[in-house]
């Protein structure tokens, strides 16, 4: 999803969102405080906030981001209100996804639609999500293969547009 709209979006901050919301577990974890392990982080309204938190945080990361991106020869431009949105949009994919996987994510917390979500749960069952997954992953592959196929092709062009000027 990071690659197809990466007009929008900032591909480091959005996938590595998803690493910065599981903190919340890795911490509930080390610290032996028990179940539930997926707490506040976990829903769309704390989640927002710590989306866009991480999105100003990597505010200051986003030259080692464009060295990064050009090591995977991806062209990196972005903003303060792309970086923002893109951590909030990363945390809400992952709460989602974690919502429909494990069963003590409380997705619209505050909110009592506990019922809502358990049929949405009952719905996508385990094995279905891991299929989405991995179909996701080999999809990114192929836009991957896609993007890069297309950007060495505009060099290319670009090239002979150069030297025909020059010529
Ligand atoms: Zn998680």
């Amino acid at each position: 999803m990071g690659l197809l709209f990466r007009k929008w979006l900032d591909i480091p901050v959005f996938v590595l969102a998803n690493v910065v919301v599981d903190i919340e577990v890795l911490v509930i974890v080390l610290f032996g405080l028990g179940p539930p392990v997926h707490r506040y982080c976990h829903t769309l309204l704390v989640g927002t906030a710590v989306g866009a938190l991480w999105g100003i945080a990597a505010y200051p990361l986003r030259h080692f981001f464009k060295r990064l991106m050009h090591l995977f020869n991806l062209p990196y431009e972005t903003s303060f209100r792309k970086l923002v949105l893109s951590g909030i949009l990363g945390v809400w994919l992952h709460i989602l996804i974690d919502g429909a996987y494990h069963y003590d994510v409380k997705v619209l917390w505050p909110f009592r639609a506990a019922r809502l979500w358990l049929a949405i749960h009952r719905l996508l069952d385990k094995g279905l999500i891991e299929d989405i997954c991995v179909s996701f992953f080999l999809a990114a592959i192929l836009i991957y293969a896609v993007v890069l196929a297309s950007s060495k092709k505009r060099n290319t062009n670009k090239k002979f547009k150069r030297s025909g000027e020059l010529g």
